[in-house]
């Protein structure tokens, strides 16, 4: 009788302390201003309003976002500079892993030499970081917090065991999924609330993501440049908007994630399970468009989106954008291309490792009216480059491989010997 009274005061005690635990689980977010003491970012002089600097303006927005965070008791809130100071991008980052934070937010302002450059765009880690993202994440392996149902499927972690590379994997790709999320928040509140010109949310390597062992977003505010852009960044008015946004994404953000895992506090009803996302069989690139011209990274006709791989057929070069084999990437990273103003773009499907049937995939070393001399570096560095001519044009092509991924090992192997803006040729034969 008494054991059992015991037993019963025990488990709600034990209720009791554990509703304590859950409760006092904050939510704990790093806020960055970009730049700061003698590094002043992006800054213009105006006649009106005089010298401007991105330092001052990004640290006036955070401490904005800051002071709303602070006033919600399930938010901790760290900076990395509450003052005109400069900490290092790895101050920074090394501050957000020792936290264990649950988001990294950066903000900046944008500049170009176009002056007539203007509208807001998020980034988050791209696709090819992953592999120093998961060097990060075993570095910091107290870092590594699974939720409830991973614990299940891969157990305690070990560094060494390949089921915690899995794990640590699934972990990468559910921060690019995160980072997605809070990214296309903001950028629809600047858009929607503020009725600013959004040019989209975009992955990019950057040091702050990169070293991040957690979901992390650079939000780029607006541009300096800009000629009345600048005067919104610099106004209180631009300021508390922009901070307002930011702030309402934030809480949208763990909104989203609280209804993931449950609830911030412990229920008793049990969610129902969703399954860990399995890989596909196919890779998934996204097809953006098909031109006769050749564009090279950095042109605009790629709307500022970064890995991409053209890849030429029947003379037209195919434009497509990231790869994954996880559905969920390949959604994000399909939104992604329409955000950024490809509206026909499409996903489409890649056996790994297919060796073509008939025909082969080669290297379109260069194009031109003029020949090539022969003492040219290409044609000093490569062996056996074939020469084609059609329409008065000049086509140069290297090598002969027989799989999209040999093709690209190839352009790789040519890009560190220093010919670059290759493009990958499917021919049939
Ligand atoms: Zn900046």
């Amino acid at each position: 009788m008494y054991k059992q009274n015991f037993k019963i005061i025990l488990s709600f005690l034990l209720i009791f302390l554990n509703t304590i635990v859950f409760s006092q689980k904050k939510f704990t977010i790093v806020l960055d201003a970009g730049h700061g003491g003698s590094d002043h970012g992006a800054n213009r002089t105006y006649s009106d309003i005089g010298r401007i600097a991105e330092k001052d303006i990004t640290l006036a927005i955070v401490l904005k976002i800051g002071r709303m965070l602070e006033k919600n008791k399930d938010f901790k809130v760290i900076y990395t500079r509450k003052f005109d100071e400069f900490p290092s991008l790895s101050d920074r980052t090394n501050l957000a892993n020792r936290s264990k934070a649950d988001l990294f937010v950066s903000v900046h302002c944008n500049s170009s030499v176009r002056p007539t450059a203007q509208g807001t765009e998020t980034y988050v880690q791209g696709p090819d970081q992953n592999d120093t993202n998961l060097e990060v994440a075993k570095r910091e392996n107290d870092v590594i917090y699974l939720d409830e149902k991973d614990k299940q499927t891969f157990g305690s972690y070990d560094p060494s065991s390949p089921e915690s590379l899995i794990a640590l994997k699934l972990q990468q790709s559910k921060y690019l999924e995160s980072s997605l999320l809070l990214g296309g928040l903001v950028e629809d509140y600047f858009v929607n609330k503020d009725k600013r010109l959004s040019r989209g949310v975009f992955q990019k390597n950057l040091h702050v993501l990169r070293m991040n062992a957690m979901p992390s977003v650079l939000i780029e505010t607006g541009f300096i440049n800009h000629p009345e852009e600048s005067h919104y960044l610099a106004s209180e008015k631009g300021q508390d908007e922009i901070s307002e946004s930011i702030f309402n994404a934030i809480i949208d953000y763990k909104k989203a994630v609280d209804r993931k895992s449950g609830g911030a506090i412990a229920t008793k009803k049990p969610e129902p399970e969703k399954p860990v996302e399995v890989p596909l069989k196919n890779d998934f690139r996204i097809l953006l468009m098909s031109s006769p011209v050749k564009h090279n990274d950095n042109d605009p006709a790629l709307k500022g989106l970064n890995y991409i791989l053209p890849i030429k057929e029947n003379g037209q070069y195919k434009y497509y954008y990231g790869v994954t084999n996880m559905a969920s990437v390949r959604d994000i990273n399909l939104k992604t291309a329409k955000d950024a103003g490809f509206r026909n773009a499409f996903a489409v499907g890649f056996m790994p490792n297919q060796k073509l049937s008939s025909g082969y995939y080669t290297i379109e070393v260069a194009t031109g009216k003029d020949k090539l001399s022969s003492n040219s570096f290409i044609l000093q560095t490569l062996k056996d480059v074939e020469r084609t001519k059609e329409n008065g044009i000049f086509y140069y092509t290297y090598g002969k491989v027989y799989t999209l991924e040999d093709a690209v090992r190839l352009q790789k192997d040519m890009e560190s010997k220093g010919i670059k803006d290759t493009t990958i040729q499917k021919v049939y034969k």
